[in-house]
């Protein structure tokens, strides 16, 4: 029997709960082995992250889609743990020392089996899946329930037509291509 587009994005949603709630369970898992909470690793993760701008407390809290009062805790606890630490120099706002490199590189292995199991399937299928994803947080994103979605799709550079292009970069972006965090990337409106 056919499903209904309805059942469809249903189903869809589901797999996306399915997946998000396995992926934090799986990062969990690997911040309790470090000795951290689920946020606090999640904040050493973006802190490290070679795609994050220089980021305070409130960017923070907006990107984990956490209060700024639990960003402060965590990155307190951070702190005196030696994993992080005032980043003056480096022009960001927090920074992370070497032990907390070295953390963050063992967490990232929470991402191992995600990879795996992708790295199964078809790359068509896996870029038309990443521009519905990308659509999917752009509309969120317009709506107010997602706060910061530094992806092409809400940049000011990118261009829809005749073709997917970016105009700061000035290259053409296949599915494939398209970023979800953005080193460049600028709002199109400033909210
Ligand atoms: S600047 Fe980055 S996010 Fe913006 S369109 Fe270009 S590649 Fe995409």
């Amino acid at each position: 029997m056919a499903h209904e587009p309805a059942d469809l994005d249903q189903r869809l949603m589901d797999a996306v709960e399915r997946l998000g709630a396995a992926a934090r369970a799986m990062l969990r898992r690997s911040a309790l082995a470090e000795g951290l909470s689920l946020t606090q690793a999640q904040l050493l993760l973006r802190i490290t992250a070679d795609t994050a701008p220089p980021q305070g407390t409130g960017s923070l809290a907006g990107w984990l889609e956490v209060s700024a009062p639990t960003v402060s805790d965590a990155i307190q606890t951070l702190v005196r743990k030696g994993m992080v630490e005032r980043g003056l120099r480096s022009g960001r706002a927090w920074t992370a020392t070497a032990i907390g490199r070295a953390v963050a590189r063992r967490l990232r292995r929470w991402q191992d089996p995600l990879r795996a199991a992708l790295g199964g399937q078809p790359d068509a299928a896996k870029a038309t899946a990443l521009e519905t994803l990308l659509h999917t947080i752009a509309e969120l994103n317009v709506g107010g329930h997602i706060s910061t979605a530094r992806t092409c799709l809400t940049c000011r550079f990118f261009r829809a037509d005749p073709e997917a292009w970016c105009a700061l970069l000035e290259t053409a972006l296949a599915p494939a291509d398209l970023r979800v965090d953005c080193p460049e990337h600028e709002p199109r409106t400033s909210a």
